[in-house]
């Protein structure tokens, strides 16, 4: 990260990591620049019920282009590269979130293909995504707020979720 002066001060500049969902990105961003959802909104000049709407994906309110265009040049990541990150159409969408503990344990990051219906296994680790803490059986939360990198209610981490 490193530190990038623009109109509203100093704002800490975070890279997407491969496959990485737009959400999930988001959240990381908001969190580097202590900015809440109504804070991220503040600065864009975007009501905050929109921003909110970008990290719950099954509400499929993902950023419009005028949006999204305001997103990139705040972030300093491209138009295309967003695009590429945001969720699949509704139809398409597997609504509970999901992840692979390896390639979690490889990279802290939610990747937007995990999220595909049609997709139920890793092809890397050939492994079923989980969308389930298999020690306690409670979901996972919006990929935006995996600040933790585990289970929210018994705290196994994410890449020790292993059967
Ligand atoms: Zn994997
Ligand atoms: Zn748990």
């Amino acid at each position: 990260m490193s530190g990038e002066r623009d109109g509203q001060g100093w704002l800490f500049q975070v890279a997407p990591e491969v496959g990485e969902s737009f959400d999930h990105y988001l959240g990381r961003f908001r969190r580097a620049n202590c900015l809440s959802r109504a804070g991220l909104g503040e600065i864009l000049g975007i009501e905050t019920l929109t921003v909110s709407g970008w990290e719950m994906p099954s509400l499929n309110r993902p950023p419009r282009a005028e949006h999204l265009k305001k997103v990139s040049a705040l972030v300093g990541v491209s138009e295309v590269e967003l695009l590429s990150m945001l969720p699949v159409e509704r139809s398409e969408l597997h609504l509970e979130t999901r992840l692979c503990p390896f390639c979690y344990g490889e990279t802290p990051i939610h990747q937007n293909q995990w999220q595909q219906a049609k997709v139920d296994q890793c092809d890397r680790h050939d492994y079923s995504l989980l969308n389930r803490c298999p020690a306690c059986g409670s979901g996972f939360r919006l990929p935006a707020l995996w600040e933790s990198g585990c289970c929210e209610r018994c705290w196994l981490p994410f890449r020790d979720m292993r059967l």
